[in-house]
């Protein structure tokens, strides 16, 4: 019986979790290292999100969707990091796509993309990152200039999550010197729009994450809020996404601190349990309250979500600091296993790789600290 903080869940979180949980124990958890070493996309693993409504339930029912709440989609993310981290990121990409669309998009585009991802699994790409621009968004290259009634977007983007399984991408490009940045609708079936490349990565071995090079033509119908407010939606949309990146990471966590403790409780040296020798019982300790802080704060964080309170701030320090306990969680697995955690069949050599990524995207823990601290700048409310 794990001592890691639950959340209490209301029946409809309880619903998904309890889904997920048997999803990831059946299916995702074992294929987890097969997909590690083939560096694989699970296209059954997304089959089975679909057609278990996980891949569209963050979206409203009017359009397809379940309507589920951040918090049931954070006790998703949180049960299926658990037991496949790659697929956890599929879960988390999938709103990273949509949200856009749900919090600025058209009526239409609602009804057409969040509607395709709901009921086919035609998932929407958030493509925002660029080769020199990943911190600093501001400093995107990628361009779209006015051509008879529509737009031509030239540009190259990076490091899509889902890229290339992705249908749809939410482009952002440069449309004006002076109004700024515009996010666009691309179907990567039009032309000029070309996914080149798959990078040979170090965890998350089976996402796709793709390159996507644009010289295409959009009409006005494919921007996706106001014209020159890209960037502001992109960022309104990060601030919900860390939030699932959070619940990665507690998920990614509890694997590796679950792991460590077993390990500790049977390995003896000197004639005692490992756990046993304070060095190592401390160690736990610390990972269990950490692992457990940090899910409370993702769980607060989404409620507030779900509550319509602003998360910006909350939002940074639930990523921020579950990705950063999670990162010391698998760190003391792997020592906690000795040898045996840094070589396979071990899954704590994988939670090491895989939970390494959660403290760069969706903006690394500079950017959350750079938010927090702006934040603390400029903050009048009594604590
Ligand atoms: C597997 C994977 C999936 C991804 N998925 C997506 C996706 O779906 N869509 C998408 O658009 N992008 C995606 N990204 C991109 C990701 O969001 C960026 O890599 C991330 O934001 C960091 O940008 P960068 O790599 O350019 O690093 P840089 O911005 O160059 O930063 C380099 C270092 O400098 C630090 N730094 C930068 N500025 C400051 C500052 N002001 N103060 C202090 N430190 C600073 C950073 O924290 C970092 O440590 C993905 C990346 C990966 C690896």
């Amino acid at each position: 019986m794990s001592i890691i903080w639950k959340p209490r869940l209301d029946p409809d979180a309880a619903y998904w979790r309890d889904l997920a949980r048997e999803l990831t124990e059946q299916h995702f958890a074992p294929l987890a290292p097969i997909l590690d070493r083939d560096q694989r996309y699970p296209v059954e693993s997304v089959e089975l999100l679909q057609k278990h409504k996980i891949a569209g339930m963050f979206v409203p029912k009017p359009f397809g969707g379940e309507g589920a709440t951040l918090t049931s989609l954070c006790a998703v993310v949180d049960e299926v990091a658990q037991g496949c981290a790659s697929t956890a990121a599929i879960v988390v990409a999938l709103p990273l796509g949509g949200f856009p669309i749900l919090l600025e998009g058209s009526e239409l585009q609602k009804r057409i993309y969040l509607g395709g991802l709901s009921r086919e699994g035609v998932a929407v790409n958030f493509a925002l990152s660029e080769r020199g621009a990943g911190s600093d968004i501001a400093a995107i290259q990628t361009a779209a200039t006015r051509e008879g009634d529509g737009w031509r977007i030239r540009g190259e983007k990076c490091w899509l999550g889902n890229g290339g399984a992705a249908r749809y991408y939410i482009v952002f490009a440069r449309s004006d010197e002076e109004r700024g940045v515009t996010a666009f609708l691309v179907d990567k079936e039009q032309p000029g729009v070309v996914i080149d490349f798959f990078e040979d990565k170090m965890g998350l071995r089976g996402t796709l994450t793709s390159n996507l090079k644009l010289d295409t033509a959009v009409t006005d119908n494919a921007i996706v809020g106001t014209e020159g407010r890209g960037l502001r939606l992109a960022l309104k949309t990060l601030s919900v996404g860390r939030v699932t990146v959070a619940a990665q990471s507690v998920g990614i966590g509890i694997a590796a601190y679950e792991a460590a403790a077993r390990h500790a409780v049977e390995r003896k040296t000197f004639g005692q349990a490992i756990i046993d020798h304070q060095g190592i019982g401390f160690r736990l300790a610390d990972v269990a309250t950490e692992l457990s802080a940090a899910r409370m704060m993702t769980y607060e964080a989404a409620r507030a979500y779900d509550a319509g309170e602003d998360i910006g701030v909350l939002g940074a320090m639930a990523k921020l600091y579950a990705s950063e306990a999670a990162h010391r969680a698998v760190n003391a697995a792997v020592q906690t296993l000795g040898g045996f955690g840094y070589v396979k069949p071990s899954p704590v050599e994988r939670y090491y790789r895989d939970q390494r990524i959660t403290e760069i995207y969706e903006g690394t823990s500079e950017i959350q600290r750079l938010v927090i601290a702006r934040a603390i700048k400029t903050s009048k409310d009594k604590a």
